[in-house]
């Protein structure tokens, strides 16, 4: 590992000025993805300036009706929140479908955002990659790339985000606050993940040296009523191949209003909008949601050896889908 400089911050603005816009400097908090990527060489920062001890660990009402949550909440105690567990519970289903206990302890929310993709050749430094090393080829294209994107993709990149907190947080339309020296800012999740165009080494629309302070989550009613199903190639401690965050407002046998996110399927979590459209004002069938499914899927662009993932989506909708309807009536 390359040697590097620490600095532990004393407050957010000390933090910012310490990472001082530079390039080869990095936040550190839970360290589970950036230690990993520094020992395998991926990452060589000159400086690391720690966050985890400043005052961002707090899970408090705001004024909206919603929730704040600071950035180094931890992974564990964002699931476990009474408050997120009754009126979000897809966000607390998907942080607990999420890596091990010990991980989750470690792990905190402004991290989890920011966590860089696990395709095997971005973290093999002996192998070509144009997210690691810009123009230098993607590999996955013509080898492997069974759990790679089927929407969203270009020829530079079709790599997967990895998280899944990630992909609940898109559907309830958290935003995400961060500050800078220049002040404070905030974007919308699904505004946070840039497109990935022939740019795959820029992921994020964060401005250079922003610290995540804290997500927002909106007082949304439909997500009481919510659901998270990860597929995975194992029982536990797996990356997903397939995630579906939903939520349903089904009243006389109608959808009055639905909330859809896929994981595991692009470079961000993916927004089912057409999805959505398709399910608002419909009846609560299985053809309804069959037919959003196919609606969103019908963008899907799947490499030679990932086209299962259209099927498996297409049956994780409609079944988390099912499942959400039938709650309502019993
Ligand atoms: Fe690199 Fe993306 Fe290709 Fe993986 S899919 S090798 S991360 S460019």
């Amino acid at each position: 590992m390359k040697e590097f400089d620490y600095r532990r911050a004393p407050d957010v603005m000390g933090a910012v000025t310490l990472l001082d816009n530079d390039p080869d400097a990095r936040y550190l908090a839970g360290g589970t993805n950036l230690v990993d990527l520094m020992k395998s060489g991926v990452e060589r920062p000159a400086r690391l300036v720690d966050v985890r001890e400043l005052p961002l660990d707090r899970i408090e009402p705001s004024p909206d009706g919603g929730l704040h949550v600071g950035a180094t909440v931890s992974n564990s105690d964002l699931a476990a929140h009474p408050e997120v567990r009754s009126r979000y519970p897809m966000l607390a289903q998907a942080v607990l479908a999420g890596a091990s206990g010990q991980l989750r302890n470690m792990a905190t929310v402004g991290g989890n955002l920011l966590q860089r993709t696990r395709c095997a050749y971005f973290t093999d430094t002996t192998k070509p990659c144009n997210k690691r090393d810009p123009g230098s080829g993607c590999p996955a294209l013509s080898g492997e790339h069974h759990n790679h994107a089927i929407l969203g993709a270009s020829e530079s990149c079709v790599a997967v985000h990895p998280s899944d907190m990630a992909v609940a947080l898109t559907a309830l339309d958290a935003v995400v606050h961060y500050e800078t020296a220049h002040g404070q800012g905030e974007v919308r999740l699904d505004q946070l993940y840039l497109p990935v165009a022939d740019t795959p080494h820029r992921e994020t629309a964060l401005p250079a040296g922003a610290l995540i302070t804290g997500i927002s989550l909106p007082p949304v009613s439909v997500a009481a009523h919510s659901r998270y199903r990860k597929v995975r190639e194992r029982a536990s401690y797996a990356f997903a191949i397939g995630s579906v965050a939903a939520a349903l407002d089904v009243r006389d046998g109608v959808v009055r209003d639905a909330r859809l996110a896929f994981g595991a399927v692009a470079s961000r979590p993916w927004r089912a909008r057409t999805a959505e459209r398709a399910l608002i004002g419909a009846p609560a069938t299985a053809e309804t949601f069959a037919a959003s499914a196919e609606a969103e899927l019908a963008a899907a662009r799947p490499l030679p050896h990932n086209g299962y993932k259209v099927t498996l989506m297409h049956n994780l909708t409609v079944a988390v889908l099912s499942e959400l309807t039938e709650a309502v009536a019993r």
